[in-house]
């Protein structure tokens, strides 16, 4: 069995324990055995980013383009291998997979080029004389906390402007799926940055991401993952050394299909929103609140596709959705759908395991008749489940739209001009969707949420400097000549 060891200060070290990979769409396959860090691990990892800060932050921008253009390059050269391995270890068809791979080579690029934007700004002083600029400084070390449902979009999108930036990195990737993070790191090793400007240390968040959190030399902690866990890591990360916190958390998205909506937008838009992925994206629009005017047929329509979509293999083609994860998302899964039927809702399709396969395999499952408040209305299930709402006007669908605690992304499929507009502007989400699926990111835009689903400054696009750097102020009052 092949081992995986971790990366640190420029070189392989092995550990004490490993854990084993297993596909979630056939058991029987263990991709590998990935090294579970602790203490030691984790606190030379720490170290090598301090010794690699003076170094790395004094790069000039140029420089830094040039290292993250060549780990762009990188991942475009072994797109096919790590899109295998992203469909191999989370789930994902290779189709999505490889989407997820361009997406992050593509992040790089970016990054890259918004060194060559300008860095600071210069005011007149409020005195006579004076003149004021402004600098972005890097944190110095930061910690990366990942999720398991984007193995390699999230490091990506962390990792680019951390480095950009000339911050240090030590990354921590989700227990569940460590391999596609791996691979990168492989790429990084060859991308000319100096030894201890990035560090990968694999293992459990409760120890390796706990400690991480816990390090006051760690100046930034970025994370993606639960609302549960990311408020442990706020408290930590400020306790220990008042460190900079960015967490983007859950999500439990409403998509607003009205009486005037073109009615094939709105089930498209509701079956890539609920079901792409496994329906394992944060921003996946499990609440469809539907028009009583359209709600027959929307429904009629929305269960005809969701008998279109082929379970299966993740990496067969003709795969159109994925295994879950794994055993523990697919026993929550079930359990929401007994929780669902237990609190009054009609399953129209699907809620079962799926036999023939060695994987966690389960159906496209729709609930409608449902309550808002409902449990499996309010909580985030995770999993390929929908229920549908009904709603008898415009400002119903609105109010019952932002009765829940998280805030993410938000849709709405509509013809009308001023309800969209009305919608943009009262919508209590960081996305906001028209026409389109809630579950839309693009990388040069800001990402985040509000309420329950984000901390922080937002990710992504000129955002992320926002977090990956510090303002100062330098005042300078000019002599007489
Ligand atoms: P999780 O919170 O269980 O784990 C996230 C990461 O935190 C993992 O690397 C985990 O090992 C680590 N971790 C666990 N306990 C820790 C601790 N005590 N201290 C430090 N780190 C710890 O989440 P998950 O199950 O991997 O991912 C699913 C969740 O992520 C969902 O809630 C989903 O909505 C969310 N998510 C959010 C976004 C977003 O951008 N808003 C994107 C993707 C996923």
């Amino acid at each position: 069995m092949t081992r995986f060891d971790h990366f640190i200060n420029g070189e392989w070290i092995p550990s004490k324990d490993y854990a084993e990979n297993r596909n979630p769409s056939d058991l029987r396959d263990v991709i590998g055995e990935y090294a579970q860090g602790g203490v030691d691990e984790i606190a030379a990892a720490i170290d090598a980013a301090q010794q690699a800060f003076p170094v790395w932050s004094q790069y000039a921008p140029g420089e830094r383009a040039s290292v993250l253009r060549r780990i762009a390059e990188g991942i475009t050269a072994r797109e096919a291998e790590l899109a295998d391995m992203l469909s191999r270890e989370e789930g994902k068809t290779l189709v999505e997979a490889t989407g997820e791979v361009r997406r992050a080579a593509a992040t790089f690029e970016y990054y890259a080029a918004d060194l060559l934007r300008s860095r600071g700004e210069t005011f007149d002083g409020l005195g006579r004389g004076t003149s004021i600029e402004t600098d972005r400084r890097p944190l110095g070390v930061v910690g990366i906390i990942t999720p398991w449902n984007y193995p390699i979009a999230i490091p990506a999108w962390k990792t680019a402007p951390a480095l950009a930036y000339g911050n240090t990195v030590v990354i921590k990737p989700a227990d569940l799926t460590p391999g596609t993070c791996w691979l990168l790191a492989e790429i990084i090793s060859h991308s000319g940055l100096p030894r201890g400007a990035f560090n990968l240390v694999m293992g459990k968040g409760s120890t390796v991401g706990a400690l991480l959190c816990d390090s006051p030399a760690v100046r930034g902690i970025t994370f993606t993952g639960s609302t549960a866990v990311g408020r442990s890591v706020a408290a930590s990360a400020i306790r220990n050394g008042m460190k900079k916190v960015q967490l983007e958390l859950g999500g439990k998205n409403p998509l607003l299909v009205m009486d005037d909506a073109d009615l094939d937008l709105g089930v498209a838009a509701a079956c890539d929103g609920a079901f792409g992925s496994t329906g394992q994206r944060c921003t996946a629009s499990s609440r469809l609140i539907v028009h009583e005017a359209v709600r027959e047929e929307f429904t009629k329509r929305l269960v005809e596709r969701l008998k279109g979509i082929v379970v299966g293999d993740s990496r067969s083609p003709g795969t159109t959705m994925g295994p879950v994860a794994s055993q523990t998302q697919l026993q929550q899964d079930l359990d929401y759908v007994a929780l669902g039927q237990e609190e009054g809702g009609r399953l129209v399709f699907g809620g079962e395991t799926m036999s023939g396969g060695e994987g966690y395999f389960m159906q496209p499952t729709l609930f409608t008749d449902t309550g808002n408040d409902w449990r499996i209305n309010q909580e985030e299930i995770f999993g390929p489940i929908a229920s549908i709402i009904s709603a008898g006007s415009y400002s119903e669908a609105l109010g019952l739209s932002n009765s829940v605690a998280y805030g993410l992304s938000a849709g709405i499929v509509t013809r009308s001009l001023a309800r969209a507009r009305d919608f943009a502007a009262k919508s209590e989400a960081g996305i906001i969707t028209i026409n389109r699926s809630t579950a839309v990111t693009d990388l040069h835009v800001p990402f985040g949420g509000v309420k329950a689903s984000s901390y922080g400054s937002r990710e992504q696009g000129t955002s992320a400097r926002d977090f990956f750097t510090t303002t100062t102020t330098v005042y300078t009052l000019a002599g007489e000549v």
